[in-house]
């Protein structure tokens, strides 16, 4: 916690929390993790976790729940209809966003579905600070499309400016001129920006976004899956949110928005998720949609236990204690990478960390996908499994060529609460030494390949014997050692 100071060590990300239910890791012996990744296709997302010592794929649904929530989740009223659980997170969701209607809904993306199919007409275009893969996805289905308005500096891998997630108000406004207020349903911004490093948006800059918008009549939409990471840093780098506290930042963020979503997979500490509107026309036009594809409206395809622990996760979303902490642990583990000379994405954000693998393997061709060989070659040396954010998430371009990703990473997800220390010590030193034998490393081939979201259970191979050779060179310097 940056709020303590210490005598000997320079400082220390401190947690405010112990530890009372523990679940057995496995690591397994560096042959078994070769053989591990093979029958995965070399893509982390089909490892079996029995498989992995570190699951740094991603946050959605695997923060760690408190004593409060597991409690809270005993008292679940489950009836299909008008249950006390509801009415409970109804209040807790009213509260924290300060507004007055709630639709619940299964998932972050079940609510950008409905959305999407609420607000977006064919020929649509909505403008967004950065896109999410569902979230594209689905407003493509509708026949819209997504337009980017990031301050250059978003894509920049190193660099000092403190909110890279902000939009830039300059190309919204041309946006705006140039595509028309009716063909823009709303303006979106993603909290703690999903893809680019989980970097965060100033309040200020919300609040101009806000105001650009009313001058357009465009309503402003706010993905909140982030906002914990997005309130941390607004706390401690935004001047004006300096003596706020954590809910009264997020109720000038939220005072903004028009309408906002979030994924309680990841905001609220449990599986779920819902839609928060100011107004009740915009209410009633979406609520005849949550009973056909999410479920009745007092559960939204929750069940009625992460419904409760929800109420709480959102209570506790507002305890800085709980917020620092993915932050804090992600920027301790970028300043040890860095003090071994390994490129990772500056400053540091929310979710992850993030390492710039285009740099990290340079020697790899962009077609043989740099982040994609690297995320392999870090489980076979450590069993951690972190996702490729580059090339194989994006879609191949018409002609059948590759679409080389602007940022070519690899994300080690710190779900909250969930990692020790030492853990991230013992990744970041296996990371040194395979940065060291980074010459070692090389490219990939598809084997298998999806037309659609390839990234998920696309299959792929090495295109020679690197990994074998990988795997020599450990032994030689590691003897036996797991
Ligand atoms: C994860 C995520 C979503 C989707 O949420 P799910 O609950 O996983 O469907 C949407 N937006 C952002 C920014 C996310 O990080």
């Amino acid at each position: 916690m940056t709020r303590i100071k210490f005598f000997k060590e320079e400082s220390l990300p401190l947690e405010m929390h112990k530890v009372r239910i523990v679940q057995k890791l496995n690591l397994l012996p560096i042959e078994q993790r070769l053989k591990a990744i093979n029958e995965a296709g070399n893509n982390t997302f089909l490892l079996k976790n029995r498989d992995v010592y570190l699951d740094m794929l991603t946050d959605s649904g695997t923060n760690a729940m408190s004593d409060r929530q597991l409690a809270a989740m005993m008292m679940a009223d489950d009836s299909y209809a008008g249950s006390e659980t509801y009415y409970r997170l109804e209040q807790a969701v009213f509260k924290f966003f300060n507004k007055s209607y709630f639709l619940p809904a299964h998932q972050g993306r079940a609510c950008e579905h409905i959305l999407a199919k609420t607000l977006v007409k064919p020929g649509d275009v909505v403008p967004m600070n950065y896109h999410f893969t569902t979230t594209k996805t689905h407003i493509e289905l509708c026949g819209g499309s997504v337009i980017e308005v990031f301050k250059d500096e978003a894509v920049k891998i190193t660099s000092e400016e403190p909110f890279k997630g902000d939009i830039d108000l300059d190309k919204l406004k041309k946006v705006i001129e140039e595509v028309g207020r009716d063909h823009i349903p709303f303006v979106r911004i993603e909290m703690g920006t999903n893809l680019i490093g989980g970097q965060p948006v100033s309040v200020g800059n919300i609040e101009e976004v806000k105001a650009l918008c009313d001058a357009y009549n465009i309503p402003l939409m706010i993905d909140a899956s982030l906002l914990t990471d997005n309130l941390y840093f607004n706390k401690v780098r935004e001047e004006s949110c300096k003596d706020l506290s954590i809910q009264e930042i997020a109720h000038r963020i939220s005072a903004c928005a028009d309408i906002i979503y979030f994924s309680a997979r990841k905001l609220g500490s449990a599986k779920g998720g819902g839609i928060v509107l100011a107004d009740k026309d915009l209410y009633d036009k979406m609520k005849t949609l949550i009973p056909v594809y999410e479920g009745f409206l007092t559960y939204g395809g929750m069940s009625t236990r992460e419904m409760e622990a929800t109420a709480i996760g959102l209570e506790e979303a507002t305890d800085i204690d709980m917020i620092s902490h993915g932050p804090e642990f992600i920027a301790e583990f970028s300043r040890i990478l860095q003090s071994y000379g390994i490129p990772v994405v500056t400053p540091s954000g929310g979710l992850g960390l993030h390492i710039n693998a285009r740099e990290f393997v340079s020697h790899i061709k962009g077609e043989e996908y740099q982040a994609a060989s690297l995320a392999a070659a870090i489980y076979i040396v450590s069993g951690a499994r972190g996702m490729e954010r580059g090339t194989v998430s994006e879609t191949k371009n018409p002609d059948g060529s590759e679409h080389i990703a602007s940022c070519e990473l690899v994300r080690l997800a710190l779900p909250r609460r969930v990692f020790t220390l030492s853990q991230i010590r013992y990744l970041a030193d296996r990371l040194a030494w395979l940065y060291e034998n980074r010459h070692l490393i090389g490219g990939l081939k598809f084997t298998e390949e999806p037309e659609v979201m390839r990234f998920f259970i696309g299959r792929l191979a090495p295109v020679s014997d690197w990994q074998e050779k990988l795997v020599a060179k450990f032994k030689e310097d590691f003897g036996d050692s797991l």
